[in-house]
């Protein structure tokens, strides 16, 4: 059994793009937050696929739902109505702030869509000059050419310039610097309401009603990305419910189909209106396919009772990381919003993943001494406990 794993991740190395740092490990199947590897050997799944399986793996429901599909029709094309991407697009926004939803396929394209239409919405007033994004230092909003613009971290950009124009970047959570920013040729703010790859930051409280008030008094259009904190994940459907407040434009993808690749664009109708026939289009955006799937998560998601345990189990995660904390010195803080959270340390994370691999917990490590969980959002008290025990003797592993 070794054997075989070996052989997979040597031609991996030999057939593969060498673009990510990955684990030693093939998972090969799974249910509910506990997946198996090509070993056989069993983990606890605190990573949920970087918040992409808020239903953890073969959940029911929706396993069904894309065998269904998948035996109607997988794809079609956009040119046609497609039933499971109308039923979608009602869904989200009978559950949102928005009117009409524009589907894609994965985050980075649902913020490219973001800023296309912002951009679209100015010249379509007649004031094409104002194009200018402005976002957040620390930020993560992809990987294309544009969203690699947005994204306010150098390192993801070196080697890739020109960087392209029209983007600026200003401290997550510094209102006065933000104002000061804000000029005559800006089209929109685009905030993560939670940082998630930055390093799970939450912002100040009324530093998001702050934002929202410039918006409105600059005639500037607030995107939320929201695609990992969207879905749930921080105890409410879309994380800015927790400030009371709403974007104009926001963007899902992750957790939005369970793991079925699909990225979205929520706009209100007044936004909206701005993309004509022919303005924007995806081969694969929202096909039958992954929209059955993203109608199953979503009817799961609201069902009763699912986000109130959402946010029992996120309160549970975070006292329990808490009496974590408070017995190891390496810990440096707690911090996160339902069954978003971090620890971060004051040394580097990446040896406690791999210890904690080895004892049978997946977690990820952002921001180099960020320790992030993002279980599924069906985790139980049990799995909770069952992580807490094996990252304290990590932890006490790791510093003695
Ligand atoms: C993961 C992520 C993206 C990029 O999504 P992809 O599907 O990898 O393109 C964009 N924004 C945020 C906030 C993310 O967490």
């Amino acid at each position: 059994m070794a054997k075989e794993s070996f052989d997979f991740i040597s031609a991996n190395k030999e057939y593969v793009f060498n673009t990510y740092g990955r684990s030693p490990v093939m998972l090969v199947e799974g249910a509910g937050l506990r997946v198996k590897d090509s070993n056989g050997k069993d983990y606890l799944d605190f990573i949920g696929g970087l918040a992409a399986c808020p239903l953890g793996h073969a959940h029911p429901a929706l396993v069904e739902a894309i065998c269904k599909q998948a035996g109607k029709l997988i794809h079609v094309s956009n040119i046609f109505h497609i039933e499971p991407q109308i039923e979608l697009a009602r869904l989200l926004a009978e559950n949102s702030f928005g009117d009409k939803a524009f589907f894609c396929n994965s985050g980075a394209e649902a913020n490219e869509a973001a800023i296309k239409l912002a951009r679209k919405f100015f010249s379509e007033k007649g004031a094409a000059d104002r194009y200018h994004v402005i976002t957040m230092q620390n930020s993560f909003h992809g990987r294309t050419l544009a969203t690699l613009a947005a994204t306010g971290q150098t390192k993801y950009r070196e080697g890739f310039e020109p960087i392209m124009p029209g983007f600026s970047h200003v401290p997550f959570g510094d209102y006065p610097t933000l104002e000061e920013a804000v000029t005559e040729t800006t089209a929109a703010i685009m905030i993560e309401p939670i940082q998630g790859e930055g390093g799970v930051r939450i912002p100040p409280a009324n530093y998001l009603p702050k934002v929202r008030k410039l918006c409105d008094d600059r005639g500037v259009l607030l995107i939320f990305d929201e695609v990992q904190t969207g879905m749930g994940r921080t105890g409410k459907l879309f994380a800015y419910e927790n400030f009371g407040i709403e974007p104009d434009i926001m963007t899902l993808a992750k957790g939005l189909a369970g793991g079925v690749p699909i990225g979205a664009m929520v706009a209100t109708e007044r936004v909206a209106s701005a993309f004509k026939p022919g303005n924007h289009a995806s081969t694969f955006g929202g096909n039958p396919l992954s929209s059955a799937a993203g109608v199953a998560v979503l009817k799961e998601i609201l069902s009763n009772g699912f986000l109130d345990r959402v946010r029992i189990m996120g309160g549970y995660l975070r006292s329990q990381l808490e009496d974590v904390a408070a017995k190891h010195n390496c810990v440096k803080e707690v911090r996160g919003l339902g069954l978003m959270q971090a620890l971060d340390l004051k040394i580097p994370g990446a040896d406690l993943v791999t210890i904690m691999r080895e004892a049978g917990v997946l977690v990820n490590c952002t921001s180099d001494t960020v320790i992030r969980f993002l279980p599924p959002l069906i985790v139980s008290g049990a799995e909770i406990d069952e992580m807490i025990i094996i990252l304290d003797a990590s932890l006490t592993k790791i510093t003695g």
